[in-house]
Parts: structure tokens; C-alpha cells; sequence
């Protein structure tokens, strides 16, 4: 790079982060490298590169230039030391549980954390003997009291998903780190355009890029960023033996939803800052949860912590899941479905869909209720999104 990235503003790193003209050809947008292998000129030099002695690659499940190109520019929006980039969210998540986790270990997280980051654990990885704590992280007290000596990493997802409950990064780094153990933040809900987990004491940062940082919802992807080389060189080798790589055109495909996620959240965020207290007033609306109304229980703490409340909005309907049921079978403009930040406007169900896999009284005392609905507002003009909320509001 011939510029100094900590003098840009972020908007001008979201666009010029790991967008280095192509040496060879001058092409200004990224070369798709899509190759499995790369010859080497020589025996010594397959060696020097096994060896790291040498920089250059060797085979796409252990680094490939387009996927290097985004890796760099995840690593330098989030101010991590290095970054990798994941076939999915779920394969970052899963790649980091397996190079930081062994037998006997425990793991306090958000008790409303993604719905499959949580049954991971909790089904899978304690058949690898480790156990688990799920506890509002959001409450300090909760997460003290929840961590052990053999607690090993800490799992915060703020805000998070879907009760949008905002947790204190730089006091739950503290309390990780006075016992020992690494805080992993799933930043998919705020992107680094609006929150940087590792400048509060994350040491590893995880993305489901399928959201915000593409954003455009045709594709699954994940990342890794670590605070530190030495984290990074430890997940390193693990993600390449799981093979939890990602494919270079999907690379490509990420690199480019990446490049308009500062004006992608922005509007977005301007057209949440509006729906929300529509929703609020609205009479058939019991209570809306969205960082930027001052009715949401952590209003102070997001300002501390965001650049901005972002684009996702959760409500609850008078009359329960019936009405939800109602209203979300007569969306026209918004789209029924998972998934959010994209620019498209998405609203779906938590209960039956995201969190269905999650036991009834976990899910309840997550906050997670039967009635709760999540909206992911795109970047759609604001009068269209509200007519269609408007309407199916008068279905329920
Ligand atoms: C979607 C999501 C994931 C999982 O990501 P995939 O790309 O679907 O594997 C993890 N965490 C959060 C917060 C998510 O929204």
C-alpha cells in the first residue's frame, strides 16, 4: 500500500483495504486467482514455502492471493494482526472452538447467541468433553459468576441476536482475562463499520460475512480475525487441517459486497433509525428492542461502544405469536426469510426458524420469546418499508 490506512477514514479503508493494483496487468479490480495449486520453480523453493521460510503460496486450502486480499481488508477494518478467511460463519466459529478448546475445558457465552453457535457447543463440542455456560453477558454480575478456573473462552455476541441486548466488551475482556481466558466476539450484527471489538480487549473477532460485510445475501462466508500474531498463527494451521477455507470466487464475490458496506450501513441505519419509533407507537406493537431508542435497556453503553445503533430491529406483537404469524404472511415488500444485512429488507421468526433448535425454556430465558420478530431493514426508501410494515400490521 503506498498510503498510511491509519490516517483514512473508514469509509476510504472500507474501499481501498487490500485493493492493491494487479502488479502484472494493471487490472484495478482483484484478479480471481481460482486455482487449487501453485507451481513452485524449484524443489528448495516447495521446501523454503513448507518450511515458511520463504512467503508465496502452495495450495488454495492454505492461501490463496484473492482470498489474501480480503483477509487483508477484514483484518484492517477490524485492527487485527492477521485474518482468515471461512467457507461460512459457522466454519469460522467452529475453527476457533477447535485450535483454543480441549477436554475439560468451559466456555461461558451470550445466552442468546446465534442459535446453531450455541447447539455447537452445546451438542457437539461436549461430546469432546467440553462444557458450557449460557448467560446474559449483558449482566456483569451473570458473567462473573459463570466463569470457572478451567474456563478457557469467552463467547459475546453484541449486539446480539435476537434480543439485541448490548454487552460491556472492555469489562467482560477484563473479567476473560483476570482468569485466563481469550474473549471471542461475534461481531456479525454491527461490522466493523460500526464496532471494533479488538480496540475493547477482543482477542479474536468472528463474522458470518454472509450478512453485512457482503451483503448483497448470495453468499455464505465467514472470517477470523486475531488480535494478535501469535493468536493468529495459532488458529492458522487448524483452519487449514479442517479445510474451513473459502473458495477464491467467493472471495471475489465478498471483496466486492465489501467495498459499499460503510454506505450500505449507513443507509440502512438511517432507514432503522425511522422504522423503529414508527414501530414503537405503533398500537398493535407490545415493545420494540433497537440500540438507537432510549427505551433499550444498555441506550448509554451502545453509544460508548458503536459508531451507530445499525439496521436490525427486534418487536414483539400484542397478541403474541398468532399476530406474528399474521403479519409475517402478508409481508409483500420485505422478504420472509433468515439472514440479515443485506440490501434487501428481511424479517423473519426466531422462535420457529433461527433459535427453533434451541430447548423451549433456554430459548424463554434467553429473552427469546414466542412473539418476537426480527427485522433486518435494508436500504429500501424508508416510505416503502414502513407502507409495507403498515399493512401487514393491519393483518395481525
Ligand atoms: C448467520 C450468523 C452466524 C452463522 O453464519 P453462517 O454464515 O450462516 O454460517 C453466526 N453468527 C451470527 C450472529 C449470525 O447472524
Amino acid at each position: 500500500m503506498t498510503y498510511d490506512s491509519k490516517h483514512l477514514g473508514r469509509s476510504t479503508l472500507t474501499i481501498h483495504a487490500g485493493s492493491e493494483i494487479d502488479p502484472t496487468t494493471g487490472a484495478v479490480a482483484p484478479p480471481i486467482y481460482q486455482t487449487s495449486t501453485f507451481a513452485f520453480a524449484s524443489c528448495e523453493q516447495g521446501a523454503a514455502r513448507f518450511a515458511g521460510q520463504e512467503d508465496g503460496f502452495i495450495y488454495t486450502r492454505m492461501g490463496n492471493p484473492t482470498t489474501a486480499r480480503l483477509e487483508a481488508a477484514v483484518a484492517a477494518l477490524e485492527g487485527g494482526a492477521g485474518a482468515l478467511a471461512t467457507s461460512s460463519g459457522m466454519s469460522a466459529l467452529c475453527t476457533v472452538l477447535v485450535a483454543l478448546l480441549g477436554q475439560g475445558d468451559h466456555v461461558v457465552g451470550s445466552s442468546s447467541v446465534y442459535g446453531p453457535s450455541r447447539v455447537v457447543i452445546e451438542r457437539d463440542f461436549s461430546r469432546f468433553g467440553v462444557t458450557s455456560t449460557f448467560v446474559e453477558t449483558a449482566d456483569l454480575a451473570a458473567v462473573k459468576a459463570a466463569v470457572r478456573p478451567e474456563t478457557r473462552l469467552v463467547l459475546v455476541e453484541t449486539p446480539a441476536n435476537p434480543t439485541m441486548a448490548i454487552t460491556d466488551l472492555a469489562a467482560v475482556a477484563a473479567i476473560a482475562h483476570a482468569n485466563g481466558a481469550t474473549l471471542l466476539v461475534d461481531n456479525t450484527f454491527a461490522s466493523p463499520a460500526l464496532q471494533r471489538p479488538i480496540e475493547w480487549g477482543a482477542d479474536v473477532v468472528m463474522h458470518s460475512m454472509t450478512k453485512f460485510i457482503n451483503g448483497h445475501s448470495d453468499i455464505v462466508a465467514g472470517m477470523v480475525v486475531s488480535a494478535t500474531e501469535a493468536m493468529h498463527r495459532r488458529i492458522r494451521p487448524v483452519h487449514a487441517y479442517l479445510g474451513a477455507c473459502m473458495d477464491p470466487h467467493q472471495a471475489w464475490l465478498t471483496l466486492r459486497g465489501l467495498r459499499t458496506l460503510a454506505m450500505r450501513v449507513r443507509t440502512s441505519q438511517a432507514g432503522a433509525l425511522t422504522v423503529a419509533p414508527w414501530l414503537e407507537q405503533h398500537p398493535k406493537v407490545e415493545w420494540v428492542r433497537y440500540p438507537g431508542l432510549p427505551s433499550h435497556p444498555q441506550y448509554e453503553l451502545g453509544h460508548r461502544q458503536m459508531d451507530g445503533p445499525g439496521s436490525l430491529i427486534s418487536f414483539e406483537l400484542r397478541g403474541g405469536l398468532e399476530a406474528g404469524v399474521r403479519m409475517l404472511n402478508h409481508v409483500k415488500l420485505m422478504t420472509l426469510a433468515v439472514s440479515l444485512g443485506g440490501v434487501e429488507s428481511l424479517i423473519q421468526h426466531p422462535a420457529s426458524m433461527t433459535h427453533a433448535a434451541m430447548p423451549r425454556p433456554d430459548r424463554l430465558a434467553a429473552g427469546i420469546s414466542d412473539g418476537l420478530v426480527r427485522l433486518s431493514v435494508g436500504c429500501e426508501d424508508v416510505e416503502d418499508v414502513i407502507a409495507d410494515l403498515s399493512q401487514a400490521l393491519d393483518q395481525a
